[in-house]
């Protein structure tokens, strides 16, 4: 009976992976051609003072408009490209298109000089050769600021990895932005703060998520906040979905916060709307 069971088990366990074996073989396919067929979009999230809601800059965000499946996140197929490598192609669009994008409003809207567009970054594309080189070329055909870009990097991207430690120096003598992204989530961050040439640190919304009720997220949200102004970074709390948390956060001395209660990530057309506002007043 056991040994039934478990060749059961066995035979179950062989079809559940293979199913999955194949419908990631078929996201790879269609991943292939939906950089072709134009199915990537762009949303914009804004990143705001919390001392006064003003929108200081953005976070582009990738979408996949799949014509069967509709909208795609990212979460479910940047780690597939990611594994094959597309993520190198399609990251090379997202890079273009939120450059060409925030070059166009830093143009139109003098005032803008100093807002920055944050572009998330993969282990792999920082590793892959050429990568400093196109982020310069990017630049120089746009017109953007290197100022005004803010690469994104997670702390395992860059983790003990010398090659995206060379990246991160060449992006920083060219002038851009680093921020890590998701701070706090990885092991061994803090040595990492001494090594690579962050300006950003971009505290996870998992320690935002119940900062209110629970102390021990308060505590970590503290800690980090500390760290990146004795270290002089520019602190981001991400994931704000209420004042409570925007207040708490703005006591603790996060100077900027991105989520849900100042806007979700939104077409370019809607930011160029707040940003002809002054400064917009959010749900709190
Ligand atoms: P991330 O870089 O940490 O981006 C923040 C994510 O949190 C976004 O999810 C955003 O929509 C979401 N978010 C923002 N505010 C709130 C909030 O108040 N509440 C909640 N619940 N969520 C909030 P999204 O757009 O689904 O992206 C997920 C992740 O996918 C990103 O996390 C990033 O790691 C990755 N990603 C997105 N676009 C790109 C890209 O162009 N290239 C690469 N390599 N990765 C990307
Ligand atoms: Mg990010
Ligand atoms: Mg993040
Ligand atoms: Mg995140």
């Amino acid at each position: 009976e056991a040994k039934a069971r478990g060749k059961g088990t066995w035979v179950r366990y062989t079809d559940e992976m293979g199913a999955r074996i194949s419908a990631e073989a078929e996201l790879i396919r269609e991943l292939r051609d939906a950089i072709g067929a134009a199915q990537f979009e762009l949303v914009y999230q804004p990143i705001v003072r919390l001392s006064d809601d003003r929108l200081t800059g953005v976070e582009a965000l990738l979408r996949w408009n799949h014509p069967a499946r509709g909208l795609v996140s990212p979460v479910q197929f940047i780690p597939v490209a990611e594994r094959t490598g597309q993520i190198v192609a399609i990251g090379r669009w997202v890079l273009a298109t939120a450059c060409r994008q925030a070059a166009s409003w830093v143009r139109d809207h003098p005032e803008l000089s100093d807002m920055s567009v944050g572009v998330n970054v993969a282990g792999r594309q920082l590793r892959e050769p050429g990568f400093v080189a196109e982020v310069a070329r990017v630049l120089n055909e746009t017109g953007l600021p290197a100022a005004c870009l803010t690469i994104e990097v997670t702390e395992t991207a860059v983790l003990d990895d010398q090659e995206s430690l060379d990246a991160l120096l060449a992006l920083r003598a060219l002038g851009v932005r680093l921020a890590l992204d998701d701070f706090g989530t990885a092991a061994s961050s803090l040595g990492l703060l001494l090594t690579t040439p962050v300006t950003t640190l971009k505290l996870d919304r998992s320690f935002v998520e119940s900062i209110t009720t629970v102390g021990r997220q308060a505590a970590v949200a503290t800690a980090v906040s500390q760290m990146a102004g004795a270290l002089e970074l520019k602190s981001v709390a991400e994931g704000i979905e209420t004042p409570e948390q925007r207040d708490l956060l703005l006591g603790l001395g996060y100077e900027y916060g991105q989520g849900y209660l100042f806007s979700r990530p939104v077409p370019a057309e809607r930011i160029v709307e707040m940003l002809e506002r002054p400064a917009w007043v959010s749900a709190g």
